[in-house]
């Protein structure tokens, strides 16, 4: 039993609060009352080269500054220095990155372009201003390599642009199988459900799909490592990526702030401790590998020879869950129509 008393985080965890941005304090609710501001951005492709198998040597560009998914562990607030306790409530729009990306893309040199790695590409401001989308074009015009990482259904109203990518793999984070606990640590993003069956479309689409069980939140109620490996075997992904919770102040104590003196306290508890972490992927592991697919770590960047399947690549075959045969691509497209 862990004594929060002497957890080094635990026992001094105070609410959170870092440096205001403004004097305004916007109100929060579960729907939010959100800010939408445009901006100049200086870049769109940022250095994203992590080297191995982590990324190789990547690009990220983030369409967005901020997320109205508002999730409570997330890491970026901190990495650009903004103020948690507005995270969510606002989204800058870089309205000048399209013209930079089109120079970039003449002059900087082709590698994978992970598209995000500090927003969510198909955040709801995406509906609307559809600067993903006209993203997506340009890269797919020149031919580099992209990997779509977000949490949202929105992504499949761009199943046309995206089978015009060559080089191309989508990924959905699906950090839990349990409602309750994405409601509790991602508040205003899509469903766990909507999530799964968004990555059946894709899948079935005949695109290359990876599931993100990242951060990797504990099993919950009856859930066992094997029904999440089932969950992502049944909608069809090549491989799972996960992640550790990081082990530091700025993730482990937004969350026991919500959980803090609820039934819900277990999930900050295991947040701070790297020992159940271990304990579950090591689980993880063992279960996807039942079903033969593979788990790698956040931000895998497989050569796209290996990992797509329209590049020839023999599919992988998912041991007792059976693969469905892919429609044809308009087939799926009306399929996923709104
Ligand atoms: S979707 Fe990603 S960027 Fe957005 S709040 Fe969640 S973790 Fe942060």
């Amino acid at each position: 039993m862990i004594d929060d008393r002497r957890h080094p985080l635990l026992s001094k965890a105070e609410p959170v609060g870092q440096t205001q941005l403004g004097d305004e304090q916007a109100p929060k609710d579960r729907l939010g009352s959100r800010q939408v501001q445009e901006v100049e951005a200086e870049t769109a492709l940022t250095d994203f080269t992590r080297g191995g198998n982590v990324t190789g040597e990547a690009w990220s560009l983030n369409p967005y500054a901020g997320c109205h998914h508002a999730c409570t562990y997330c890491y970026v607030p901190n990495t650009i220095s903004a103020e948690r306790k507005r995270w969510g409530n606002y989204v800058l729009v870089k309205r000048n990155l399209l013209r930079l990306l089109r120079d970039e893309l003449d002059r900087k040199q082709p590698r994978t372009v992970y598209l995000s790695t500090g927003t969510d590409p198909y955040q709801p401001i995406e509906a609307e201003r559809e600067l993903t989308r006209k993203t997506l074009r340009l890269l797919s015009r020149h031919d580099w390599p992209v990997e779509v990482l977000t949490r949202s259904p929105t992504v499949l109203r761009d199943l046309d642009v995206l089978e015009d990518i060559d080089h191309l793999r989508v990924g959905m984070s699906v950090p839990t199988l349990d409602d309750d606990v994405r409601e509790i640590l991602e508040p205003a993003a899509p469903s766990i459900e909507a999530r799964l069956d968004t990555l059946s479309h894709l899948s079935r689409a005949g695109l290359t799909v990876f599931a993100n069980y990242a951060p990797a939140c504990p099993l919950t109620g009856d859930l066992t490592a094997m029904d999440v490996a089932e969950a992502f075997g049944e909608a069809g992904v090549q491989w799972v990526n996960t992640s550790f919770f990081r082990h530091r102040g700025h993730i482990v104590v937004p969350i026991w702030d919500e959980v803090r003196g609820t039934e819900d306290e277990h999930l900050a508890r295991f947040v701070a401790n790297r020992e159940p972490q271990e304990t579950l992927r090591a689980e993880l592991q063992e279960a996807l590998g039942r079903l033969g697919i593979p788990l790698h770590t956040a931000f895998y960047n497989p050569p796209f020879e290996i990992a797509g399947v329209r590049s020839g690549y023999k599919q992988l075959t998912l041991g007792q869950v059976p693969v469905e045969a892919r429609p044809t691509a308009p087939a799926a497209r009306e399929a996923v129509a709104p």
